[in-house]
């Protein structure tokens, strides 16, 4: 069987990677794998966090994700040969006021119901874990056993992955599907020619919707919600994990990478494909990560970039079969994206070698926006 994947974020490479090692043949469609949304994104993998707490399914799918991370990260880096910068050194969240502190309280209890291990901090706790915190730190939680991962060194290894499995990839771009009576059987591409599969499964982050060739309504629209984010830069690690900080309402996301990379994320707001870094952008991110980390305006200003973060109508991930036989989709994992690679990978893989639809994944059935 011969599965043709268009899109070569996390979710397409990963989707590969899981269907070769299921000993299917995959040829990935993308000019510029890695270089979108799994490009700018920050790679925090939190337990889970006030969005998603409410939301059974997704909730689901976060906490089957999170535990089959190690295996996803000791597999690839086996395969590939390269580290992919996982940690699991803790998530910090900090608040700054006493709303903040107990909206921590809320996440407190409803994470240790789910039976994540999460330890309530005194502010000289929170000090004495970050040091560089300002010292008007109310308190705070800390997940011990959550990290983060790097985006960009995880698309290089899938790709190696990809490539040790015999997988191809075309560095085109797809511009329709090819139909055949009723099924999807081929995508045509940019420089005119086509590549013909059994399966084809579209996992163009917010561009799904646009690759021609489809009856309407078979693929939702997947809307952008821009993202901008900063790489600070110092010789030495600033901060000793990913730490989180609450404060007048709103929050800002700090992951070191242990190159002395500081990620500073990351805005979220609806203005379609425009890529423009603002300067209200940068003011915004760098005014949140001064309040809570008062010494960072010296380090290095090393990247000001953008993201666009594909959302499905009802901001939930898309992944299954289509009503078109042949196609599926896997797409719309909005600010979750890489938290949910392994489980979203490990789904596809089963739909795509066994025609399996597990229970964790019904909910995300592209064709609950049928009509
Ligand atoms: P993308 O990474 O956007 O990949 C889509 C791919 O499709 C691209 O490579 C593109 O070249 C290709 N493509 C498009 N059109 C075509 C075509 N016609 N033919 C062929 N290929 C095509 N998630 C987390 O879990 N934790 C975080 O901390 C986090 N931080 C984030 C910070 C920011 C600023 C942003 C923007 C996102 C963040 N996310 C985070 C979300 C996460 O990055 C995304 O959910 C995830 O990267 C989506 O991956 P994807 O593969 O679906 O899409």
């Amino acid at each position: 069987m011969h599965v043709v994947i268009v899109g070569g974020g996390v979710i397409g490479l990963s989707t590969a990677w899981r269907a070769l090692e299921r000993g299917l043949e995959v040829t990935v469609v993308d000019p510029a794998p890695g270089s979108e949304a799994s490009h700018a994104s920050a790679g925090m993998l939190p337990p889970a966090n006030e969005l998603i707490l409410e939301q059974e399914d997704l909730l689901r799918l976060c906490l089957s994700s999170r535990e089959r991370y190690p295996a996803f990260v000791a597999g690839l880096e086996a395969v590939s040969g390269r580290s992919v910068g996982f940690r699991r050194d803790g998530v910090l969240d900090v608040a700054f006021d006493q709303d903040g502190l107990a909206a921590l309280e809320e996440v407190r209890k409803l994470e240790e119901s789910l039976g994540i291990a999460i330890e309530r901090l005194d502010p000289g706790e929170c000090l004495a874990h970050e040091p560089a915190l300002a010292p008007t730190v109310t308190g705070g939680l800390l997940a011990p056993d959550d990290g983060a991962i790097d985006p960009r060194e995880m698309t290089p290894a899938l790709l190696a992955a990809i490539d040790a499995h015999g997988g191809l990839l075309l560095r085109e771009r797809a511009i329709e599907v090819i139909m055949e009576g009723d099924r999807a059987a081929g995508v045509r591409l940019a420089g005119g020619a086509s590549v013909r599969g059994d399966k084809i499964v579209l996992a163009a982050g917010c561009w799904t919707h646009g690759i021609g060739g489809l009856p309407p309504g078979v693929v939702p629209e997947i809307r952008p919600v821009k993202g901008q984010i900063l790489r600070l830069r110092s010789a030495e690690p600033y901060l000793r994990r990913t730490t989180r900080a609450v404060a007048g309402g709103s929050a800002v996301y700090l992951v070191p990478r242990s190159n002395g990379e500081l990620v500073v994320g990351a805005t979220y707001e609806e203005r379609g494909y425009d890529t423009t870094v603002t300067a209200g952008g940068v003011c915004e991110l760098l005014d949140k990560a001064r309040k809570a980390l008062p010494g960072v305006g010296a380090l290095e200003l090393a990247e000001a970039g953008v993201g666009l973060r594909p959302a499905a109508p009802d901001d939930l991930p898309v992944l299954g079969a289509t009503a078109v036989p042949g196609l599926l989709l896997v797409t719309g994992h909005s600010r979750i994206g890489v938290q949910l690679t392994p489980v979203t990978a490990d789904l596809m893989a089963g739909l795509l070698a066994d025609d399996l639809v597990a229970g964790l994944a019904e909910p995300f059935a592209p064709t609950r926006f049928a009509g």
